[in-house]
């Protein structure tokens, strides 16, 4: 698979990347017309790899661009294929970098996998993933590149009230953590333009990075409401084609996670039961690499619905793996 670009307005163009991973094909960068016209403004990056540079190259050139052009690099977020090659391009255009600062999820992680590893190990074991599967998943990840060329802090944070300068007037900055911490999208006001990371894509698809906040679920509920409030007209998504209906898509994602909510809810019924246990309930069967996505996204299902008072926790003193029961059910049982 080979990137392509594609002119979606006048001095708007959607670059798209190739991805290495099962069912996401491509991530897309945005390439903006910048404020003096004479280059452009670059919203994230696409994951690093081998040839990635290069292919990001390539297909720049299909814009009529090329890296030394990029005047200001923006990530929606810290996630790998959004910020995999920011390194190279700030190196090779002489860019600023601008990100959210609650970076610390990719770049502690990248800073020392190992640990990381070992963290996410961890939390698995204590979710009832058993032995067998979780050794042969963390063998495999160990080998794993994390899709990041280098660690780059930010010049700018990339906070509410600050604006990205661009041919097409400013776009000011909305923080939508949930999906990750530092997570922000983009609308340009005249024109209502969204660019929208991964917070709201074409196709539902939940994901939220876990163990960084409270109530990761939450969040992202709170940001459904920042980019409602903003009245998009066309969004432009980190994954697949633009879409109009803004809205509905809002819905949609907010109906989605009160049927996965729900759906827990009614997998635990009146027993008592790890979060491995619940996912295949949830989600279906799965294989090891979707597992550990489902794991994660059943984990902040879990704590947003303890929060809520829906469910509860059980701990072990003797470290066997943590539990979890309905509240009604707690109830029942004083
Ligand atoms: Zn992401
Ligand atoms: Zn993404």
């Amino acid at each position: 698979m080979v990137g392509r670009a594609d002119r979606v307005l006048p001095g708007v163009w959607r670059i798209r990347l190739p991805l290495p991973w099962p069912g996401v094909p491509h991530v897309n960068a945005w390439a903006i017309e910048s404020a003096d016209r004479d280059g452009i403004v670059l919203v994230d990056t696409g994951i690093h790899g081998d040839g990635a540079f290069e292919e990001l190259e390539r297909t720049l050139h299909l814009t009529g661009h090329s890296i030394s052009d990029v005047k200001l690099l923006v990530c929606t977020h810290a996630h790998s294929d959004h910020y995999g090659l920011a390194a190279p391009i700030v190196e090779a255009a002489g860019c600023e970098l601008w990100l959210h600062p609650d970076h610390a999820h990719m770049t502690r992680f990248a800073s020392d996998p190992e640990r990381a590893l070992e963290r996410r190990i961890e939390v698995a074991a204590q979710s009832g993933v058993p032995l067998e599967p979780l050794a042969r998943w963390a063998e495999e990840r160990r080998d794993q590149s994390p899709g990041i060329a280098a660690v780059v802090e930010p010049d700018r944070d990339l906070v509410e009230g600050v604006e990205v300068p661009t041919g097409l007037g400013p776009w000011g900055v909305y923080e939508t953590p949930g999906h990750a911490p530092s997570h922000v999208v983009l609308f340009q006001p005249d024109r209502r333009l969204l660019i929208s990371g991964d917070h709201l894509l074409g196709r539902v698809s939940l994901y939220f990075d876990y163990g960084w906040t409270p109530d990761p679920v939450a969040e992202f509920l709170a940001g459904l409401d920042t980019v409602e409030g903003l009245g998009a007209r066309l969004c432009l998504p980190g994954h697949g084609r633009p879409f109009a209906d803004v809205q509905a898509h809002v819905v949609a994602n907010r109906r989605e996670i009160a049927d996965r909510s729900q759906a827990t809810v009614d997998a635990l019924g009146d027993d008592e039961a790890t979060a491995f246990d619940l996912v295949p309930k949830v989600f279906g069967e799965l294989g090891d690499t979707m597992m550990s996505w489902a794991l994660t996204i059943m984990l902040c299902f879990l704590t947003h619905l303890e929060r809520a008072g829906r469910v509860e926790r059980v701990t072990s003193p003797d470290g066997k793996p943590e539990r979890w029961r309905t509240a009604a059910r707690a109830g029942a049982r004083l």
